[in-house]
């Protein structure tokens, strides 16, 4: 399948579409998954257009997991979870369900279970609040 530049994530990288962003540099951005499957649920895009992790170029691969590394520890500090959930889906029957590229940032702590993915959206004012505190405390 060819790669549709009118997808959301695409979208966000031209800022044609609003983020609540943590984090943006050259290669990639990160920002607030809208329909968190837990609290302080972020996704991280490579600004390189490709659906899945095979489509993209190896610099592009480099500074999307070096971005998910970093904004993964500022992520862990703010929700204080004790563990972190890094997942990226290729294609359809993998579960994805946006096609450009992404890691999922979910912190995991005991006893809190996830929501089921992509279906509930959080509320708005809370989202923009967390991000805030997630950007001050990357590193
Ligand atoms: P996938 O299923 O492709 O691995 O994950 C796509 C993710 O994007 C889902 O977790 C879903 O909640 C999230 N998502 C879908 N539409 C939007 C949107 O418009 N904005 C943001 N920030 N997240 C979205």
């Amino acid at each position: 399948m060819a790669y549709d530049s009118n997808n959301i994530f695409a979208k966000i990288v031209r800022g044609e579409a609003p983020a609540f962003k943590v984090y943006e540099d050259d290669h990639t951005i990160a920002f607030m998954d809208i329909m968190p499957q837990v609290e302080g649920h972020v996704l991280v895009i490579p600004k390189e257009g490709g659906e899945t992790i095979f489509d993209i170029s190896d610099d592009a691969a480099a500074a999307l997991v070096k971005t998910t590394k970093k904004v993964a520890a500022a992520v862990k500090k703010v929700v204080d979870a004790p563990g972190v959930m890094l997942a990226q889906l290729n294609g359809s029957a993998a579960g994805q369900t946006v096609f450009h590229v992404h890691f999922h940032i979910i912190p995991r702590s005991g006893g809190i279970d996830l929501k089921l993915h992509a279906r509930e959206k959080a509320d708005f004012e809370q989202l923009k609040a967390l991000a805030a505190k997630i950007a001050a405390a990357i590193v």
